[in-house]
């Protein structure tokens, strides 16, 4: 079949557009279209054989109902009998809009749509888009999520056509969507009311206006314990090819324990991918990276989850780990979604992390402009069994410089550079109990020792690596100078590699 794809403006409707697409749902055939959740797949609701044909193109097991889509609220009443009372009031406050609420099904809906229940799930969008289409098929049009059953939701009509071109009628592309994440879903044939699937809408939004609402409790657990109250919660969603773990703990031993398994993979050359956000970015080095959002506002997480989860897709990675995010208000939906798109594997970062003595090594020199950098460069070279931070620092630093232009000619011979380098001013900030200081001679331990006292990890480089080969002061001598200077510190830091190394298999 040939899947027909009309771009279509939510600010500028063009009808033509609108009645072809509604009568293809009229004659029976699917229809992919935005809504400000995700795009959705449109079928005639009150067809029967529609929704088989929905069930064929997603590959969906058909004992997992379908949402039906109305675009006015006196048309609940077509659908769905005993209506509760408070109904009014969520519909007055949340629709159009992300919340899908369950009430008894009446004759006209068939049991294909609703999956064999007799309960009838109901939404009204509020994108203009889907308010038009829903119109112009006659004012009922069932719409699961536009994606193969089990990979991530669809948020632009690029991601519809990836798993559908050829499958359905036509996609409508009306760009990428608000929210990201599909509608809250709330049981009304329950007394108090139930959330079944978290979304936009809070249960504290809910609770404001008609008191107590309960939550499925099988919605962020395992799911292997207890079957989920909605149908299709029960299978495996949203997922990405690579296996997909939640690193879970406290924000920084999160960002420790990614740091630490990306670096592992790394050494053994396994290709991983790692879900980072804004404000951790920084910290992560090795793997494919990507940046889901900002914490400060989780919308942007909500969406971006899905196109980031399909973007790993194309990376080739066998397992993507992703730090956690609170579960309050929005976060509730995201983490249910992840836990889901991760078939509920998770991992304690406190479990992964390895207490490691040195974090961090600091070289300083005098001046921060020769040896010390070097010294760094020199040991970045190496693999280690664990991945440090390594920096350096002067005694004397007036105002920052680049490297000394010797120091950085013989680099450049040994096939490095400190091109990167400004020298920084040691500090107090430096003494941390998980980083490791060494200098490059006895003044500058000494100094070190006498202004900040003792009971920090300060050695001298030979002093650590025991050996007592002096390192030589080049300082205003010529490049040969520099030459020598360089090989001791090869040979000095060679050894310190072999050292640390050898802490860590002492477990140390
Ligand atoms: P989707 O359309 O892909 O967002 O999925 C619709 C989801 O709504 C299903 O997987 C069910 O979890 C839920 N759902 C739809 N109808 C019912 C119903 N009658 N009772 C309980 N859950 C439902
Ligand atoms: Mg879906």
């Amino acid at each position: 079949m040939e899947t027909k794809i009309r771009k279509i403006d939510k600010n500028q409707i063009d009808e033509t557009v609108i009645r072809e697409a509604g009568d293809i749902l009229k004659a029976g055939g699917l229809v992919a279209f935005p809504t400000e959740t995700v795009y959705g797949l449109g079928a005639d609701a009150l067809k029967e054989e529609a929704a088989l044909k929905t069930y064929a193109a997603k590959g969906r097991p058909s004992d997992n109902p379908l949402i039906v889509h109305i675009a006015e609220y006196e048309d609940l009443k077509k659908i769905a009998v005993n209506i509760p009372a408070e109904t009014d009031i969520l519909a007055a406050h949340f629709w159009p809009g992300p919340l899908t609420m369950i009430f008894e099904k009446s004759a006209a809906v068939p049991y294909g749509t609703t999956g064999g229940l007799d309960t009838v799930a109901v939404r009204m969008p509020s994108d203009p888009v889907a308010r038009e289409l829903i119109r112009a098929a006659g004012g009922f049009v069932s719409a699961p999520s536009a994606n193969t059953s089990g990979r991530p939701s669809p948020t632009t009509a690029e991601h519809v056509a990836e798993d559908l071109d050829g499958k359905i009628d036509m996609i409508l592309d009306g760009g990428a969507v608000d929210i990201g994440l599909e509608s809250t879903i709330l049981d009304m044939t329950v007394t108090p009311p139930m959330i079944l699937r978290p979304g936009a809408i809070t249960a504290e939004m809910f609770e404001e206006l008609i008191g107590e609402v309960s939550v499925d409790e099988t919605l962020l657990g395992d799911e292997s314990k207890k079957a989920p109250k909605a149908p299709g919660m029960k299978y495996r969603h949203y997922a990405p090819r690579a296996k997909l773990l939640i690193v879970e703990g406290d924000l920084r031993e999160e960002i420790l324990a990614i740091r630490q398994l990306a670096y592992a993979a790394h050494r053994e050359g396994r290709r991983i991918g790692v879900i980072a956000t804004a404000e951790t970015l920084p910290f992560y080095k090795y793997g494919v990276i990507k940046n889901i959002g900002t914490r400060e506002n989780e919308k942007t997480i909500a969406r971006s989850l899905y196109r980031v989860l399909r973007e790993f897709d194309e990376e080739d990675v066998e397992t993507i780990y992703s730090e956690s995010f609170a579960v309050q208000g929005m976060g509730k939906a995201i983490m249910n979604r992840l836990e889901k798109a991760a078939g509920h594997l998770r991992i304690s970062a406190a479990a992964v992390v390895k207490q490691q003595r040195y974090r961090r090594i600091t070289f300083v020199s005098r001046t921060d402009s020769a040896r010390a950098p070097m010294a760094a460069e020199i040991l970045r070279q190496y693999e280690l069994k664990q991945e440090y931070v390594v920096d350096s620092r002067g005694l004397v630093v007036l105002f920052p410089e680049p490297a000394n232009q010797k120091a950085e000619a013989i680099m450049k011979s040994a096939r490095m550079t400190l091109g990167d380098h400004v020298s920084r001013q040691f500090g107090e900030e430096n003494l941390q109990e998980d980083t490791l200081i060494l200098t490059i001679d006895e003044n500058q331990k000494n100094k070190i020792l006498s202004e900040y006292g003792t009971g920090y990890n300060v050695y001298t480089l030979n002093e650590f690596v025991g050996d007592s080969t002096e390192i030589p002061d080049p300082y205003g001598q010529p490049l040969t100078a520099y030459g020598e200077c360089f090989e001791v510190l090869r040979g000095l830091v060679k050894k310190l590699a072999e050292k640390l190394d050898s802490l860590v298999e002492e477990g140390l």
